[in-house]
């Protein structure tokens, strides 16, 4: 079977040693490839796919929305949150689907943190915040949307409640959201470049669960700053993984083997710490 990434950059991808791992350990004979696709060829770069019989793909910056006009359906979850990240070939049609929020849900899942009745406060309205809003929003969470263009935040708390969930929005910066919050995710790129945060988190409560969708560095100066106030903190590497985990499930139908894809994913990061390695 073949699988591949599409986007632009894809050089320093993971998904290639997380997947594989994945076929490896249940013995699929199978491929996973980097292959780079600008925005202006993207048309081009489905024929390619569909030519060369790929039986799936992954879809990442910055063609997860336009890819959307070239399948023949999309899941629900795909269509709600208005980007594909995952597409597989079924029965000669092309099916598109989004594993970013699942995979987001799921990383809070295997770290023990109840949804029922909860507060979150997404910083950032970018495609990220957009996956992770909708999807925490289905479980019912009352969300807060901050952005620097805060239109853009407007937006994107009209989809939420236009999908009938629970939205607000507001200017991204310090505000009395601080102490409310349960949950608090950080989904900018600041701090990928080990930059300090836009403000600080003095006065947030310790119970207050704290992720950056960052995963390298490791721990950027906003988890830092959490982990200092005392709350539970988590970086992206588990959304990573669970995203890849659910579209490995998405392409083959069956349980995906979890721990051999984190392991390869560690292994990955740290190897590729040695070079510049980018956040996907
Ligand atoms: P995106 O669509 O380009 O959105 C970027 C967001 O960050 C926008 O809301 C933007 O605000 C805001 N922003 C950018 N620079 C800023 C700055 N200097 N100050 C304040 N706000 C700023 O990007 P994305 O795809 O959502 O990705 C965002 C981050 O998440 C990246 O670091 C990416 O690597 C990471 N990510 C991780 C995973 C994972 O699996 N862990 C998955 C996807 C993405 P404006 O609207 O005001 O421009």
């Amino acid at each position: 079977m073949k699988f591949a990434i599409i986007g632009d950059p894809v050089d320093h991808s993971l998904s290639p040693q997380m997947h594989e791992a994945g076929f490896k350990a249940v013995g699929l004979d199978a491929v996973y490839q980097r292959i780079p696709v600008k925005n202006s060829e993207i048309g081009q770069g489905v024929r390619y796919l569909l030519d060369n019989r790929y039986d799936g793909w992954n879809v990442t910056y910055p063609l997860k929305e336009a890819i959307i006009p070239l399948l023949d359906r999309v899941t629900p979850e795909a269509l709600d949150i208005g980007a594909v990240n995952t597409v597989k070939r079924v029965d000669g049609y092309l099916l598109g689907h989004n594993t970013d929020g699942e995979g987001f849900v799921q990383s809070l899942i295997t770290k023990g943190f109840e949804f029922s009745g909860k507060k979150a406060v997404i910083l950032g309205a970018g495609g990220a915040a957009k996956a992770i809003a909708m999807t925490l929003a289905k479980k019912g969470l009352d969300i807060l949307i901050l952005n620097r263009n805060v239109e853009k935040a407007r937006w994107l708390a009209g989809q939420v409640s236009g999908c009938g969930g629970k939205a607000s929005w507001g200017c991204l910066g310090i505000g009395d959201w601080l102490q409310k919050a349960d949950l608090l995710i950080q989904t900018t790129p600041v701090g990928m470049k080990g930059e300090e945060y836009l403000f600080g988190l003095r006065g947030i409560s310790p119970s207050t669960w704290v992720v950056d969708i960052i995963y390298h560095p490791a721990v950027t100066a906003f988890l830092g700053d959490a982990a200092k106030n005392g709350c539970q903190t988590m970086n992206g590497l588990d959304m990573l993984l669970y995203q890849g985990v659910l579209a490995w499930e998405f392409w083959l139908n069956r349980d995906a083997p979890v721990s051999f894809m984190q392991r390869a994913l560690t292994e990955g990061l740290r190897s590729s710490d040695e070079c510049d390695c980018a956040n996907e």
